[in-house]
């Protein structure tokens, strides 16, 4: 048996087909997982991890003969890559089997805020339907012009989905990719030029804050903002303080600067839409990334190759 470092959550059938051929041992267990690490973690051949949680570099330091790390997710901005590969480690993720959830998650946010679901759920059941007579109308979600910024696996989901709404779509990313959508190699310029800003971008350096107060004023007061990606994309004091002055007319948000800590003046706000990091979060799409995260670990121990790797160890 190989001995596995599990860090974070994992599902029944991930740990049954684990336990088949790995030692685990289970982070969330510990009284102090870095103490357990420095004592045992030489014995420590794989490790098991999310895009939240990583793998803390004192953790890595502490795993010595290390040889994979499976990410049950398909953002790793909480693995440094670099240090991994300098040390023979390789890193898998989940990629492709989330991209319709996360999409899904995506169209549902600006829906929302588009026809103001909660603000009329709210209404019916505060009998206000009845004691009022009807809401007040909402905006149309047909027919936007929609900026996606990072048109990824994912980001193109999201174009195919919101297909149907009669939507045209621009994107911004460093490259221009092989699409009809129009192409922006200005953030600000193209946030000028939509209804509505979707972000599904990584998180890491590359992408810190740069949703910034110019990009959220370009988008304006009528102008709506999606972020599935990471909470650092968006400089959120920035983004609290538009939605508040009414400079950004909307927003919708799977994901936080520091969650799962949410700003009590964002929950306080009426024009935003907040779930808690659920992109990807139903029992089918789970399975499916469970399935690769274990599928990953398990031909690593038998061949010593991986299914998916991240960009960065492709050629390890
Ligand atoms: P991809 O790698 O397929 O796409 C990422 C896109 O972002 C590419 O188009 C890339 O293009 C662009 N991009 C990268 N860096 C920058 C930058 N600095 N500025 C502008 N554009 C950039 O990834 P996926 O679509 O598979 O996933 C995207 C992200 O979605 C994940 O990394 C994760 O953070 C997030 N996610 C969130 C979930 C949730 O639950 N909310 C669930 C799953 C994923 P280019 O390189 O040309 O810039």
């Amino acid at each position: 048996m190989a001995e596995l470092f599990l860090i974070g959550s994992a599902t029944d059938i991930m740990l049954e087909r684990l336990g088949e051929k790995f030692t685990i041992h289970r982070a969330k267990d510990m009284d102090d997982p870095q103490t357990w690490l420095d004592e045992h973690g030489a014995k420590i051949t794989y490790v098991g991890t999310n895009g939240h949680d990583g793998v803390k570099p004192a953790f890595m330091a502490a795993m010595p003969n290390l040889k994979a790390i499976s990410c049950y997710g398909v953002g790793y901005d909480a693995i440094d890559t670099d240090a991994a590969r300098a040390k023979g480690v390789v890193v898998t993720h989940t990629p492709n089997v989330l991209n319709a959830e996360v999409a899904t998650t995506a169209v549902l946010l600006m829906l929302s805020c588009y026809r103001e679901v909660l603000r009329d759920d709210a209404y019916v059941r505060a009998g206000r339907w009845e004691a009022e007579g009807n809401a007040p109308l909402t905006r149309s979600a047909d027919g936007q012009t929609v900026g996606i910024l990072g048109l990824g696996r994912i980001g193109q989901a999201i174009a195919d989905k919101l297909a149907p709404f009669g939507t045209s779509i621009v994107y911004h990313s460093r490259s221009k990719k092989d699409v009809d959508y129009k192409y922006y190699d200005n953030l600000t310029a193209m946030a000028r030029d939509v209804d509505t800003l979707i972000c599904i971008t990584p998180g890491g350096a590359s992408t810190n804050k740069i949703v910034n107060r110019e990009v959220m004023d370009a988008l304006g007061p009528q102008g709506t903002l999606i972020n599935v990606s990471r909470g650092s994309v968006v400089d959120e004091a920035a983004m609290i303080s538009a939605l508040q002055d009414g400079r950004l007319g909307w927003a919708g948000l799977d994901v936080f600067e520091a969650e799962p800590k949410v700003p009590e003046a964002l929950r306080a706000l009426s024009n935003v839409v907040l779930l808690p990091h659920v992109g990807s979060a139903t029992h089918e799409t789970r399975a499916a990334m469970g399935a690769l995260t274990v599928d990953n670990l398990l031909q690593h121990l038998e061949n010593g190759t991986v299914i998916s790797p991240v960009p960065e160890c492709a050629d390890m």
